[in-house]
């Protein structure tokens, strides 16, 4: 079981946010710092797994329907195409170890992720 991270605490309510997607399973929101003018996080709602590592080994359905609740918010948020990113590990960027896809989208209309 991963440690408690401010994820866990906004899959609980403790912290919240504007949920733009809920499943039983998951949630989505926006980056609370966005890199782009679609910045959308899609967080599973159990903490049993710090990094997609982990949950393709642990639960390759759950990491589909991220895959599915990311594809929703494109197809709501932009025009369906989509960047997802999993930082996966300190070393390659990963701030909070409780696995998350970032959703990123309508980069035309900012050229900051090149
Ligand atoms: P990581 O670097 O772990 O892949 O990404 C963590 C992301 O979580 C960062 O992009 C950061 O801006 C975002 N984040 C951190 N704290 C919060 C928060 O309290 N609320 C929201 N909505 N996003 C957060």
């Amino acid at each position: 079981m991963a440690e408690e991270t401010v994820f866990s605490k906004i899959v609980s309510g403790e912290i919240p946010v504007e949920k733009l997607a809920e499943t039983e399973r998951v949630i989505a929101f926006p980056d609370i710092n966005p890199q782009a003018p679609v910045h959308v996080l899609v967080v599973p709602k159990t903490s049993e797994y710090q990094n997609v590592t982990e949950l393709a080994a642990g639960d390759p359905s759950l990491l589909a329907e991220m895959v599915e609740v990311a594809k929703g918010i494109a197809a709501e948020h932009a025009n369906g195409e989509f960047r997802l990113i999993f930082n996966n590990g300190a070393s390659a960027g990963q701030t909070i170890f409780h696995v998350h896809a970032h959703v990123i989208a309508n980069l035309e209309e900012r050229s900051l992720l090149g």
